[in-house]
């Protein structure tokens, strides 16, 4: 009897949490099991502002995929996807191609420019493990370089941040306390440094808790950021951004900027032909693509409504784990043939902003949390997905202990 065939795409959240949950379920008889990744690591999308500031070691936030699989069950290729043929039931990788018989997408988000000119060009994203080392390097070069150079510009040590979402709030959070080291290092007067957050929105972190939102800004300008709030990144040029307020246009010079103002799902889906909104496929209550029920979808690229408030939820490695343990227990029930497929149910189990490896805010199980509390919490969180993924084993290797 010919077996199944699954393939995976994407090491992520989404993609590594199907896969150690099909080769828990599944025998080795049962089916065919292909993960495909463009790395040979895994890396921790939700530590990457503190590889970008450089408050963590970028080997702290990787580790290798073959690790935490089963090599008997699952076949590890390193490749890039670069399309999927939905008709032949194919993925194409830059060298190679495979068939399937079921697919799980979990490739991701990729950084949304909302075609605003010059982003993609002139910005910083921290998007993947390189992306986030550029930003570290880049941030250090205009350090030592100031301090070594004879006609000093003050722009060097301007560093801007579009967007205050989680991602730019959690970002300035490591920047507040990396910057008075990078002084330290390089002799330079933390007064000539300028860190600007720009947030379109009328507050930051739109949508949460006011009283946190406030704790998290204050705590913030203590640490010397500056917020330009209800004020959009209208351009990015090689020397800084054009921002507008209201009908006012202002210059802002900088050498740094990092975009932080939003996520979309992986090209790939659009390219795929699949119907999709910024990238991301709204999957039926199985986690599949209507109309394709052979191929599930699960993290940034798969879009799921939140009925109570008839918006969808914002893409998180909360849900994107949750949806990998459901995508991988329905596949099994499709491989076996025998019993029924279970729908998707968000549990929400609330969420935490780092302010720096020592504050943060939060709201968990619905309570509010700040300070050391929530700090501590956050520390909780990171060692728990790899605790789902690796086990006690890799919390071990991994893990943040620096609250012990
Ligand atoms: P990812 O985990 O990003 O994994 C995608 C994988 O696909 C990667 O391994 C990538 O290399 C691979 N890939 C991509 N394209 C290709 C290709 N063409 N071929 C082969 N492989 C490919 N969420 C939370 O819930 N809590 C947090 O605290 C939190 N903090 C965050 C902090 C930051 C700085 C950022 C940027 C995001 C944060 N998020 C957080 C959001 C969270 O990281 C994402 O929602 C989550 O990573 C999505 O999981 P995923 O499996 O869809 O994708
Ligand atoms: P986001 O979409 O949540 O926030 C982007 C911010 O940029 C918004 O506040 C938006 O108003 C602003 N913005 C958009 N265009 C702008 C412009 N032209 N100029 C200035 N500001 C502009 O994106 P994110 O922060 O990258 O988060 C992405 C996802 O990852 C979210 O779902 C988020 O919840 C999740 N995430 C979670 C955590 C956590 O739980 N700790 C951390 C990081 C990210």
């Amino acid at each position: 009897l010919r077996k199944p065939k699954i393939v995976i795409l994407g090491a992520g959240y989404g993609g590594l949490t199907t896969t150690v949950r099909l080769q828990k379920t599944l025998g080795v008889n049962e089916a065919d099991i292909t993960l495909i990744n463009k790395n040979d690591y895994h890396y921790e999308t939700t530590w990457l502002h503190e590889a970008s500031a450089g408050t963590l070691h970028h080997d702290r936030v990787r580790y290798e995929v073959e690790g935490v699989i089963d090599r008997s069950k699952v076949k590890f290729v390193k490749g890039t996807v670069t399309s999927i043929n939905r008709e032949e039931k194919r993925v194409i990788l830059e060298d190679g191609e495979y068939e399937y018989d079921y697919l799980v997408i979990a490739l991701g988000g990729e950084s949304e420019t909302f075609g605003i000119k010059g982003i993609k060009e002139y910005a910083f994203t921290i998007s993947n493990v390189n992306s986030s080392r550029q930003i570290r390097e880049h941030i250090e070069y205009q350090f030592a370089t100031y301090s070594s150079e004879e006609e000093k510009s003050d722009e060097r040590l301007t560093i801007v941040v579009g967007g205050a979402g989680f991602t730019g709030i959690e970002f300035l959070g490591e920047l507040g306390n990396r910057i008075p080291e990078l002084c330290r290092e390089y002799d330079i007067d933390q007064n000539k440094v300028r860190v600007i957050c720009v947030e379109a929105a009328p507050s930051a972190l739109p949508g949460f808790d006011p009283e946190l939102v406030e704790y998290a800004v204050n705590h913030l300008e203590r640490k010397g950021i500056e917020f330009k709030i209800g004020t959009a990144i209208k351009e990015c040029k090689p020397d800084g951004i054009v921002v507008g307020k209201d009908d006012q246009v202002e210059e802002i010079k900088a050498n740094t900027v990092v975009w932080a103002a939003g996520v979309r799902g992986s090209s790939i889906i659009e390219a795929a032909g699949f119907e999709a909104m910024r990238g991301r496929v709204k999957v039926d209550p199985y986690l599949r693509v209507p109309g394709h029920e052979d191929v599930f979808v699960v993290g940034d690229c798969s879009l799921v409504i939140n009925e109570e408030i008839n918006r969808p939820y914002p893409p998180t490695a909360q849900i994107a784990m949750q949806q990998g343990a459901l995508c991988a227990k329905n596949i099994a029930v499709l491989v076996r043939g025998q019993g029924e497929m279970s729908e998707f149910v968000f549990d929400n189990k609330g969420s935490v902003c780092s302010l720096g490896e020592d504050d943060a805010i939060g709201v968990v199980f619905g309570r509010k949390i700040w300070g050391a509390r929530a700090a501590f919490m956050k520390k909780v969180i990171d060692n728990r997905a790899l605790f789902v993924i690796g086990g006690p084993s890799l919390v071990l290797k991994k893990g943040k202990f620096n609250f012990l």
